[in-house]
């Protein structure tokens, strides 16, 4: 079956779904600075370039597209029914690669909350912000 999109579109498509300051990473950066929160983005040095990266709190934040990071049985994760190989190829590499960051990043000391694109979809997104805030405040670092 020929393929609608050319190169160059596929890989245009590709850049977005991958790509940085995505819509729902713009949303969790504006209200975690609004609440006075300060970060880096994009740590090129850390394992798997995290989006947020909150050295006060320890605490690094992928914001993952449940569909290019397979996001298990969540509404927004369906495998086309085209290529369905080389899709699930990809993903499957995905998730692969974030555990290993996950775990590189933990042996370092670092927190890592996963924020899912759908966690800002859904009906509570400001409850779900907020529990950001919650999980970062719990992780700041005391002084001794
Ligand atoms: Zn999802």
């Amino acid at each position: 079956m020929a393929d609608v999109h050319s190169k160059e579109t596929r890989s245009y498509n590709m850049s977005r779904i991958k790509g940085k300051n995505t819509k729902p990473e713009l949303l969790v950066r504006k209200f975690l600075h609004k609440n006075g929160f300060r970060y880096r983005l994009h740590v090129k040095d850390m394992h798997g370039k995290p989006d947020i990266v909150l050295p006060k709190y320890k605490t690094v934040i992928f914001i993952h597209g449940c569909f290019w990071h397979g996001h298990e049985g969540c509404r927004y994760y369906v495998v086309p029914k085209t290529r369905t190989e080389w899709w699930l190829n990809k993903i499957n590499t995905n998730i692969n690669n974030d555990l290993q960051y996950g775990k590189a990043l933990e042996l370092r000391g670092w927190k890592v909350l996963v924020v899912w694109e759908c966690d800002l979809k859904g009906v509570d997104k400001a409850g779900f912000l907020t529990s950001i805030i919650a999980a970062l405040k719990n992780n700041e670092e005391k002084p001794i």
